[in-house]
């Protein structure tokens, strides 16, 4: 394994937009990185196996649940500590961070949004922690794109409720403690479940031979007849727009996050390309290689202002749904082109699993379509301009 040598590029400065604060935080997490993610994420990657051994260091550096109230075991920090967080994780694997949106913004997000406050001391401080772990479900095998389809559902039984039903293609599935599952009522509302493991019927196969996120560990969650106490309904928001509030929260978080895998491979092409020599000369020193930096750390810096912006309007509560999305596509789309024009620059090189480009590229093709498409979120900023709905 090779020395991480990352330095990060800020090419217009944008730590002058940092509190002292934002930058302890960016620079806590950057630092766990280097210490204990680089020297093993390209063998927990080659092997297909999540690093269950990180779950307490992302608890340290508040990775899980870095918004959520500190009553409730969370970190208390605004939404730029949020976003500066997700993009150093990333900056590692994109695996990892999705595992800390997951619990953040998927899993702790709605326990304290449309949870009873008996569900949030419940699970809050340890999903905080890290002594517990969680899982999103809401993809179905026959429904991605279009939630709203779903067919898991439930029926009241009087004393518990009886839920049915498949997800699939679920971070965290294999290994979490408790899942948030989305599913219909019997009037075909969608309602949010906590799903514990144990209960009889509920079982979590893992998914197999992916080529991207390697080092994150994704399933099913499979229901057949299982008895969910009442208690563990979130009583406080229904209807589709419960988990798409959810997905706002952790877009939000990707948007950034993407900005640390572009920026691993900026990082890493440019000083391969001032060291390998051909020709007689760095490769560094061609127009065409010049060309790919320089557009890189062009879109890098475009990232960067684009999230900083969407950032503040968070912590005012103005962000929209479709400043997300475009902040999600944009930024998506830009961190798999880096990381596409950063594998060339390094040649064979760009392959191998010395260098973190070609992990960081498979992974990004997993983002590009997890929490909604290149193309949906692009659907989403049509209908904001026009007003039209062009999905059906
Ligand atoms: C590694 C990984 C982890 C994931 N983790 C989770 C998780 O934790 N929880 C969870 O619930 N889900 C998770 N997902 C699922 C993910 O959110 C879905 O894959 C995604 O929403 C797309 O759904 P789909 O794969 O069924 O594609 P489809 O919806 O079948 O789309 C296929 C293609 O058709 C396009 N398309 C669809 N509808 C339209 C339209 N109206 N107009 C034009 N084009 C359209 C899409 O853009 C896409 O290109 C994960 C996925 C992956 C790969």
């Amino acid at each position: 394994m090779k020395a991480d040598l990352f330095q990060a590029p800020d090419y217009y400065n944008i730590d002058d937009l940092l509190t002292p604060e934002h930058k302890l935080i960016r620079n806590t997490a950057r630092e766990w990185v280097k210490r204990d993610v680089s020297p093993i994420i390209e063998d927990a990657a080659q092997n297909a196996e999540f690093p269950k051994q990180l779950i307490k260091g992302l608890g340290e550096i508040g990775a899980f649940g870095p918004y959520i109230p500190t009553e409730y075991g969370g970190a208390g920090l605004d939404q730029i500590s949020y976003g500066l967080i997700m993009q150093e994780i990333e900056r590692g694997d994109s695996g990892i961070r999705s595992t800390a949106s997951v619990q953040s913004s998927l899993v702790m997000y709605p326990i304290w949004k449309y949870g009873t406050e008996e569900q949030r001391k419940k699970y809050l401080p340890k999903l905080a922690s890290g002594e517990m772990t969680g899982a999103f479900g809401m993809t179905e095998p026959n429904h991605g794109s279009d939630p709203g389809s779903m067919t898991t559902h439930f029926a009241d039984k009087g004393d518990h409720y009886l839920l049915n039903g498949a997800k699939m293609w679920i971070s965290n599935a294999p290994f979490a403690d408790i899942a948030i599952v989305w599913a219909k009522d019997e009037t075909g509302r969608i309602h949010g479940l906590i799903v514990e493991r144990g209960m009889e019927g509920f079982s979590t196969p893992e998914t197999h031979h992916k080529w991207s996120l390697r080092a994150s560990a994704t399933g099913e969650l499979i229901f057949d007849n299982v008895k969910i106490p009442k208690e563990n309904l979130l009583p406080n928001k229904s209807g589709l727009s419960a988990p798409l509030q959810c997905l706002d929260s952790a877009r939000y978080g990707i948007a950034w996050g993407v900005i640390g895998a572009a920026m691993d491979c900026y990082d890493t092409a440019l000083r391969y390309a001032k060291e390998r020599m051909q020709f007689d000369r760095p490769i560094a020193a061609t127009q065409l290689q010049q060309k790919k930096l320089a557009e890189m750390i062009t879109e890098i810096t475009k990232a960067q202002l684009l999230c900083w912006r969407l950032g503040v309007l968070r912590n005012e509560g103005k962000a929209t749904t479709a400043q997300i999305s475009m902040a999600k596509r944009n930024n998506v789309a830009m961190a798999l082109n880096v990381a596409r024009e950063a594998r060339q620059i390094l040649g064979a090189m760009g392959i191998s699993g010395e260098y973190s480009i070609m992990r960081h590229m498979m992974n990004l093709e997993s983002v590009i379509t997890y929490e909604g498409t290149h193309d949906i979120h692009l659907l989403i900023t049509g209908m904001d301009i026009t007003g039209i709905p062009a999905f059906k």
